[in-house]
């Protein structure tokens, strides 16, 4: 889809302390190069007194602070071939001195030395000796730039870190304003409902915000009050930010987005002071639309059992945020939007009536909701006639629009990157493969031998989940290594709201069916089913203790929808119960590796030749499943569609 650029505020222009530092340095080095006599050459004692100072070649000689003695030559003698070494400057032009130098002992002994060897001149060639105290001003410069350049280095360092979340620029204090991405009336969000496929309920609730925004006196003379604030609810990817630019869109207001996280920094009150000044933009652009994405991370409950960690920004976030929509009267014209995929965690305060009382929920979007999604993202394709978008809707189960929108988005690059002419339906087959379950990964080195043992577990999954009524209905069956797996089974899982327990039985069963099966055929288990592992205990221990599925722990949840208990280090039951759920749980999943053991016991066979056909083809597909594995008995009663990868 196409959307439009934000408008950002232009940032101001500055320039940038850097530049001006390296500028500084440059113009001190010049500074230095110009300055630096690089003609001047040490010579010895000897040396000077023997062909400068018996010669009356010198001019002067300048004793530097107490150490070094420069000499100045004649300028009549310059042209001299002697001192042709040092009679220019490095730019080529008369050099005025020094042009020699040498190291002292001390004052004392210099000047004796040169008395005795002037001993015999005459008074008049004599030559005097001045005394200087020369700073290295440049080496002084930098003795106190070097500090302020680090100085100046370590403060931009920390206000650039947090700049980067708030303010734009470089300005000390920056950062404690907000600095949302907003979308101008005039260049106005171009996102309206029509791009938003689906979610016809939440669109019809949420048109009423719109009118509002087009005509508040409409509401306002017969003394409405409008909801100030609205919460999305619903899924990573289900469109919640499409929807509420969408009503932006719609009603021709800015939009100012802003996350959750960009209001918690680490010092504390710049989230505080960063709300304000979001509230002060958005009022003074009225009407207009704020959105916070994910106001969980600091809409999160209050509580004093989260008082150990350091949660005192987020609250006092949290407070200003309240305060702020306590603050604006409700026909200001600004409307608080919000989106979050966990609305139970979210304080009660903040959802008190007056502030977020609305909730508009986005699921994951059903089959026909998918159809329209993938209507919208397919047209801007170049689509061959093999593409079905009936077909892809029912192949995506389980998927969000972002899944969806992201599946068209792949199908175009394959396509690309094969060089046809338009997208056929394999490329989207391709695509969905690829995010279910990862990049192929052909060229991953694999021994024969772990092939087989990889062939035999996948064979298990495939034979325990085709045996069994609840399990879902199989796809296809792949030894091709994709992302972390060795190998996938993919199913078309049912679209159900509730579980029950021998569904939930056959799943694991399916779960442990790749493990059964290598223990059977090798007698022996392997790594490589250490997901099937993890999946099947959490599992089990989700059965236990929240959904109340054994008989000894009884109709008991100890499931925590707040999250409050989620950071506490004891568990909400006792010693004896924690024994008790241990003892359930072991033996649930007992019960499972029995039944999955039945299963392949009794169709060794199948799993076997499964098992070979899987090494000779490394991908079967359905028409050989049911070769093999004999027609599915309840296979049509569950027509719908979802896949997913095991
Ligand atoms: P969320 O904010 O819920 O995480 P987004 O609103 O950012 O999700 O959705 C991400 C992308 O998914 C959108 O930019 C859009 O391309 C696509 N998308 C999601 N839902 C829909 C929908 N109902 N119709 C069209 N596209 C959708």
């Amino acid at each position: 889809m196409a959307e439009n650029k934000p408008t950002e505020q232009p940032p101001l222009r500055r320039i940038s302390g850097s530049r001006i530092f390296i500028f500084i340095l440059g113009l001190l080095f010049l500074v230095f190069l110009l300055s630096r006599n690089t003609s001047e050459k040490e010579i010895t004692w000897a040396a000077f007194e023997k062909d400068m100072l018996q010669e009356h070649a010198v001019a002067k000689v300048e004793v530097t602070n107490g150490e070094l003695a420069e000499i100045y030559i004649k300028p009549e003698l310059l042209k001299n071939d002697k001192y042709k070494d040092v009679s220019k400057n490095f730019m080529g032009g008369v050099n005025p001195g020094p042009h020699y130098y040498l190291m002292i002992g001390s004052v004392e002994s210099f000047e004796h030395k040169l008395e005795l060897a002037q001993a015999n001149f005459d008074e008049k060639d004599k030559i005097s000796v001045v005394y200087a105290k020369k700073s290295n001003w440049w080496i002084n410069a930098l003795s106190w730039l070097l500090p302020l350049a680090l100085l100046w280095f370590f403060y931009s360092f920390m206000f650039r870190r947090m700049g980067a979340t708030g303010g734009k620029g470089f300005g000390l204090f920056d950062f404690a304003k907000s600095n949302p991405v907003v979308y101008e009336k005039e260049k106005s969000v171009p996102v309206t409902f029509k791009d938003v496929a689906g979610y016809d309920e939440a669109k019809t609730e949420i048109m009423e915000i719109v009118e509002f925004l087009k005509h508040p006196d409409h509401f306002t003379k017969l003394g409405a009050k409008i909801p100030k604030g609205i919460l999305l609810v619903g899924a990573p990817g289900t469109g919640k930010t499409l929807l509420a630019k969408a009503v932006a869109g719609e009603a021709g207001v800015p939009f100012f987005s802003l996350g959750g996280s960009e209001f918690i920094e680490m010092f504390v009150g710049v989230g505080a002071s960063r709300m304000r000044d979001l509230f002060d933009q958005a009022k003074a652009k009225a009407p207009s639309i704020i959105f916070i994405d994910e106001i969980d991370t600091i809409g999160r409950v209050r509580s004093r059992a989260l008082s150990m960690q350091a949660n005192e920004e987020r609250d006092s976030t949290l407070n200003q945020l309240l305060a702020e929509m306590d603050g604006f009267d409700p026909n200001t014209g600004v409307i608080l939007l919000a989106a979050t995929n966990r609305p139970d965690i979210l304080d009660p305060a903040l959802l008190r009536p007056g502030r977020f009382d609305r909730h508009i929920h986005l699921e994951l979007p059903n089959k026909k909701e998918r159809l329209a999604i993938f209507k919208v993202h397919l047209a801007p394709l170049l689509l061959d006639k093999s593409v079905d978008a009936e077909n892809l809707a029912a192949q995506t189960p389980g998927f969000s629009g972002a899944d969806i929108a992201s599946v068209c988005n792949e199908a175009a690059l394959i396509a690309a990157r094969k060089n046809k002419t338009s997208v056929d339906g394999k490329d989207f087959s391709d695509a969905i493969d690829r995010i279910v379950a990862g990049l192929e990964k052909k060229t991953r080195i694999i021994s024969p031998n772990e092939k087989k043992v990889i062939a035999c577990h996948e064979a298990g999954h495939a034979v325990v989940s085709w045996m069994l009524e609840h399990a879902d209905a199989l796809q296809k069956v792949s030894i091709i290594p994709r992302g972390k797996s060795l190998g996938s089974t993919w199913y078309l899982p049912e679209e159900r709201q509730i579980v029950t327990r021998s569904q939930f039985i056959d799943q694991l069963c399916s779960a442990l069916g790749g493990r059964t099966a290598e223990e059977l055929v090798f007698h022996e288990t392997s790594s490589g089913a250490i997901d099937d592992l993890e999946k099947v205990t959490k599992q089990a221990y989700m059965m236990v203790v929240n959904l109340g599925m054994s008989d000894k722990v009884g109709e008991i949840s100890y499931y925590d929808s707040t999250g409050m208990y989620e950071s506490l280090l004891t568990k909400p039951y006792s010693e004896s119960t924690a024994q008790l759920i241990d003892e359930e749980v072991r033996k649930l999943v007992n019960e499972v590796h029995e039944r999955t053991k039945e299963v392949l016991v009794k169709n060794r066979e199948k799993l076997d030749q499964l098992a070979q056909l899987l090494l000779e083809k490394e991908v079967v597909d359905k028409t050989d499943l049911e070769r093999i594995l004999g027609k599915r008995e309840w296979a049509d009663k569950k027509v719908s569609s979802e896949t997913a990868s095991a």
